[in-house]
C-alpha cells in the first residue's frame, strides 16, 4: 500500500514541477520581446516588454525632444518648435536607435505671455518638472538622457539645468543638444534677420508639417528688428527680446522655400544621429561625475 502511494505522489509532484516549468517558461516568453522585431522609437508606443528591449537596444540612450507653445509670427502654428523638434528627433532615432520621450513643452517662454496661446510655466515648475522627468527616465533605464532642444528660449535654461545636476549625485548623465540650423551651406538665404518664424524656421515647417504653414499670411505682420532698447553689448535684460521683436516674429517667413527646409531638416537629423552615436560611445562622463560626487563629499582631502 505505502509503496504505490508514495510513487503516485512522486509522479504527481514530478508532473506538477514539469507543468510549472512549462507554464513558467511560457509566461517568461510572453514577457520577452522578439529580439529581431522592429521596435518603435516612441516611448508611448512600446509594450512594457518591448520597452525593456528598447532600452537594451539603445544602450540606455533616450531622447527628450523639448518644444514649446508660443506664437510663431502670423503664419506658423503655436507648436512649431514641438512639431519640428519631434520630427527631427524621431527621424534621428529611427536611424540610430534611441527611445524617444513623449511630447514635452514645459520650458522658458515668459517673453511671449502677451500673445495668445502661449503656455508659460513658472521657473520653479520648469526646473522641478524637468528634473522629475529625467529622474523618471533614468529610473526606467535611460542612463544617458539627451535633451534635444527645439526652442531658442530654452538656451539659458538647459545649460543651467545640466550644471545643477552636479549639486547632488545622479546615476545618469544629462546631455543637452542645442543645434537646429546650419550656419552655412545649402541654398543661399535671402534674409539677414532670421531668429523666429523667419526664413529658416518656416522652411523647416514646410518639411515637417506643411499643412500647418500659412505662407500667404507671413507678411501680415512685421518681423523687423525695432531696436527699442539702447544698451551697450554686455548688458543683458529679460525684456531685450520684446524690445526688438514685439510681434514675437523675427525675420521674414515669406522668404521660405521647401529646398531650404529640406537641406536644414536633413542637417538637423544628421546632427542628431551624430549626437546619439557620440553619447552611446561616451563611457567617460558618468565615471567623471561619480568621481566628482565622491570628491565633493570631502573637498579638503582633494589633491591638486
Ligand atoms: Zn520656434
Amino acid at each position: 500500500m505505502t509503496t504505490p502511494t508514495r510513487s503516485t505522489l512522486c509522479l504527481i509532484l514530478l508532473l506538477a514541477v514539469l507543468f510549472n516549468m512549462v507554464t513558467g517558461s511560457h509566461q517568461a516568453g510572453a514577457q520577452t520581446a522578439a529580439p529581431q522585431a522592429k521596435l518603435s522609437v516612441h516611448w508611448e508606443e512600446l509594450t512594457a516588454a518591448d520597452f525593456r528591449e528598447g532600452i537594451h537596444r539603445s544602450q540606455a540612450t533616450c531622447l527628450l525632444p523639448f518644444g514649446i507653445l508660443e506664437k510663431h509670427g502670423p503664419h506658423l502654428p503655436l507648436g512649431t518648435d514641438l512639431l519640428d523638434v519631434r520630427y527631427s528627433a524621431l527621424h534621428g532615432a529611427e536611424q540610430e536607435y534611441a527611445v524617444v520621450f513623449p511630447e514635452y513643452y514645459f520650458g522658458q517662454i515668459a517673453e511671449a505671455k502677451h500673445e495668445p496661446g502661449t503656455v508659460a510655466y513658472s521657473r520653479e515648475m520648469q526646473l522641478a518638472l524637468l528634473q522629475e522627468t529625467t529622474d523618471e527616465m533614468a529610473r526606467n533605464g535611460c542612463k544617458k538622457v539627451i535633451i534635444v532642444n527645439g526652442h531658442g528660449g530654452n538656451d539659458s535654461l538647459l545649460p543651467f539645468f545640466a550644471q545643477t545636476q552636479l549639486d547632488k549625485p545622479h546615476d545618469y548623465v544629462v546631455y543637452v543638444f542645442d543645434e537646429r540650423t546650419p550656419s552655412s551651406g545649402g541654398p543661399a538665404k535671402k534674409t539677414k534677420i532670421d531668429m523666429h518664424a523667419g526664413e529658416s524656421e518656416t522652411s523647416k515647417m514646410m518639411i515637417s508639417r506643411p499643412d500647418t504653414v500659412h505662407l500667404d499670411r507671413a507678411a501680415n505682420e512685421s518681423g523687423a528688428d525695432q531696436h527699442r532698447q539702447n544698451l551697450p553689448q554686455g548688458l543683458y535684460t529679460g525684456i531685450w527680446w520684446y524690445a526688438r521683436f514685439p510681434n514675437h516674429y523675427s525675420g521674414e517667413g515669406s522668404a521660405a522655400t521647401k529646398e531650404l527646409g529640406e537641406y536644414q531638416m536633413q542637417w538637423w537629423i544628421d546632427s542628431i544621429v551624430k549626437a546619439i552615436r557620440a553619447v552611446k560611445a561616451d563611457d567617460v562622463s558618468l565615471k567623471l561625475q561619480n568621481e566628482f560626487y565622491e570628491k565633493s563629499k570631502h573637498p579638503l582631502d582633494t589633491q591638486p
